[in-house]
């Protein structure tokens, strides 16, 4: 039985009972709201383990509820957007979101971003409780005291922008991050000229962690977006 709260944020009736559905039938919990006042108060006072967000609100922008949630909250955030413009779900992700899903999405896509979500809440929980100075993530392990990065029983070696890279994205394992906030992160600015050169050291860094670079397994890659850290 699955007793995660998931809180529903969408104006749409057809598409929030459609979700609702999904959720019954896998036994999780949930609240629905309609707008974003409503998705402000609910995200407060109901305490959801995530929040699935419509960006298109009667009352206000997707991404204002994002920033204003961000600023008491880390709890993930995937918004559902309508909108088919890379630049609707990099604005969201900016803000603060973990993820993201465009409409028309399938049933099972929604659980597996779910299932990614509530991964982070858990592992971010556990985490806290361990603070641990050693990230692990399958045969994945960083030494944050030493710096060093093995894979397996072997080190390996990174440059230093690659460990840079690498400890981002483990640091936000399960969320998406945008080229943007990978530039501003890592190289101090964000200009979108940079985005080549991102793809060029993520390259190169995935050739030393990924088992087979051209089927990542653990950073995946989304086009004209940014990069995320799966917890294989
Ligand atoms: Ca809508």
């Amino acid at each position: 039985m699955n007793k995660a709260k998931i809180l529903i944020v969408e104006d749409d009736s057809a598409i929030s009972n459609l979700i609702a559905t999904t959720l019954e039938t896998q036994g999780y919990q949930y609240h629905v709201a309609k707008t974003g006042v409503a998705a402000l108060l609910e995200a407060a006072s109901y305490s959801p383990d995530v929040v699935i967000l419509d960006l298109g609100l009667p009352d206000m922008d997707g991404v204002d509820i994002i920033k204003k949630v961000r600023g008491w909250s880390n709890l993930p955030i995937i918004v559902v957007s309508a909108r088919n413009e890379d630049s609707d779900k990099v604005s969201a992700l900016d803000a603060g979101a973990d993820d993201y899903l465009t409409k028309p999405f399938s049933v099972d896509e929604l659980l597996a971003r779910l299932r990614v979500a509530l991964r982070r809440v858990r592992y971010d929980s556990q985490k806290l409780k361990e603070e641990s100075s050693v990230y692990m993530n399958g045969d994945l392990k960083i030494d944050y005291a030493a710096g060093c990065v093995y894979v397996g029983d072997k080190e390996i070696h990174l440059t230093p922008i690659e460990y840079k890279l690498l400890c981002l994205l483990a640091k936000n394992t399960g969320k998406v991050l945008t080229h943007n906030y990978i530039l501003k992160e890592v190289w101090g600015n964000a200009l979108a000229s940079d985005t080549p050169s991102l793809r060029v050291f993520m390259a190169t860094l995935r050739k030393k962690i990924e088992p087979v670079p051209s089927e990542p397994k653990y950073i995946q890659t989304h086009i004209g977006v940014g990069y995320r850290m799966l917890r294989v």
